[in-house]
């Protein structure tokens, strides 16, 4: 069966219950103009579900990192699920998605799962998933302009990898980017990335929610376009990791997906992929998520604790997770709906934990980011305690390229983050160029092993 795109229909539909209205894609919109609550993209079922789920998946594996403009992206590659209308002319891509499924085996064995599989999230154009959503943000702002929307420019507040995705893909559509960061707060090849694109870079006296917070005072002017994650055109990008996540384990749904959380739209894109792979036939069950959060900006982990029944934005303290250093999510709302359907757990890692973890991780041969240190703190947490049980299989994403957080990874080795694991630091051994100098510290460490 061929996939016109003519068949498939979108629009923004407000997240309200009591209100569900509805905005076409290509309006200047972030929140519902009736009752300020969240959109989501809403995807008309019913063309899609005349499409067979054996024949989206072998449409799926056949474009999966094939060379066929514009399916070779992960995100493309769904394109039906993620923007239906987009004109080929318009989309802004880096090739993104597509991710390898590590299988952390030998990790696994010696936590009694029957497998541990890490998410790549991280190897991509910028170096984050936040590519994923990007790509679909700014192709729908090219398609935009096109048709004479009169936007001059994107803008973003970020933790540090936004403001990488969205520098890098306005640069390749050739639209200004604007970019708000907390000044100190992101690491150094986080805050040259958007720099080396070419932004209009503001480093600001403040914390990631006080660069929300004036990013959306300037974007109610329409023609600087927000491309924070509120905006859930970067959703439907997103949520193309749940897809990608099945098909590498051949349609398989894992027990657990474990996902570090900040502003909470990943979290959110992930329940939705799942959802509607369900909705469409492609899977017969829903994975349990952990949702991690870094103790030091927990605000989520303190609702959970009292069964979401209430919701109090915090003031994040500093963390080695600095992409997550967050206190009032935007995503919030979406975010506890995901994790009441898919019999969430919300976890904390101390900054030891999530340091221990990600070094722990490194030695079976990962190289993890302290985001995907946290997810991976608050899998060994459940673990410990049972609930992720022996012979169960878990999905950890990574959301980050170690490669970024070099500073962190130089601290732990030094010694210089305190309270960690001894044993898991390695160090240089600086050595005389001759062969006994060599053979000397060869002979006293091999002894040890
Ligand atoms: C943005 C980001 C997160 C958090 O994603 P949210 O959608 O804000 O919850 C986690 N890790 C890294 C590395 C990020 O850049
Ligand atoms: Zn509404």
């Amino acid at each position: 069966m061929s996939l016109t795109k003519y068949e498939f229909r979108a629009q923004f539909r407000c997240t309200n219950d009591a209100c569900r209205k509805t905005y076409p894609l290509n309006q200047v919109i972030y929140s519902c103009k009736a009752c300020g609550e969240l959109l989501n993209v809403e995807h008309d079922l019913e063309p899609l579900k005349k499409i067979p789920a054996n024949e989206w998946k072998s449409n799926f594996e056949t474009r999966f990192r094939s060379q066929t403009f514009p399916y070779s992206s992960g995100v493309w590659g769904k394109k039906e699920w993620v923007l239906p209308h987009l004109e080929d002319e318009n989309t802004v891509t880096s090739g993104e998605g597509g991710t390898h499924l590590y299988s952390a085996d030998r990790f696994a064995k010696d936590l009694g799962l029957s497998g541990l599989y890490v998410k790549q999230c991280g190897i991509s154009h910028t170096g984050s998933f936040k590519d994923l959503g990007m790509t679909v943000l700014v192709s729908q702002v090219k398609q935009m302009i096109s048709e004479g929307v009169p936007i001059k420019a994107v803008a973003c507040a970020s933790t540090g990898d936004t403001s990488a995705a969205l520098a890098s893909y306005a640069a390749k559509a050739g639209i200004p980017a604007i970019i708000f960061l907390p000044e100190n707060k992101v690491s150094n090849a986080q805050l040259i990335q958007p720099v080396a694109n070419g932004a209009l870079v503001l480093a600001l006296e403040t914390d990631f929610d006080g660069c929300m917070a004036l990013v959306k005072e300037v974007t109610k002017e329409p023609s600087i376009y927000l491309a924070n994650s509120m905006n859930s055109l970067r959703i439907e990008g997103q949520k193309t990791i749940s897809v990608e996540i099945t098909q590498q384990l051949g349609w398989k749904v894992p027990d657990w997906v474990v996902i570090p959380g900040g502003n909470l739209g990943n979290v959110s894109a992930l329940g939705m992929g799942f959802e509607l792979m369900f909705e469409l036939g492609l899977i017969d069950r829903l994975p349990r998520i952990i949702l991690a959060q870094a103790k030091n900006a927990s605000p989520l982990y303190d609702s959970y604790k009292k069964g979401f029944a209430e919701f109090k934005p915090l003031t994040a303290v500093k963390t080695l997770a600095s992409a997550i250093q967050i206190g009032d999510p935007v995503s919030v709302k979406k975010a506890i709906r995901v994790l009441q359907k898919f019999n969430g757990i919300v976890e904390i890692a101390t900054e030891e934990e999530l340091s221990n973890a990600a070094a722990r991780g490194d030695l079976y041969g990962l190289y993890n980011d302290p985001h995907t240190g946290v997810a991976l703190a608050a899998m060994l947490k459940c673990k410990e305690r049972g609930e992720i049980r022996d012979g169960e299989s878990v999905v950890v994403i990574s959301t980050a390229n170690g490669l970024k957080f070099t500073e962190f990874k130089v601290a732990f080795h030094e010694g210089k983050i305190s309270g960690t694991d001894m044993r898991l630091k390695n160090s240089i051994r600086p050595c005389k160029a001759n062969l006994s100098s060599v053979l000397e510290i060869l002979d006293s460490q091999l002894q040890k092993s």
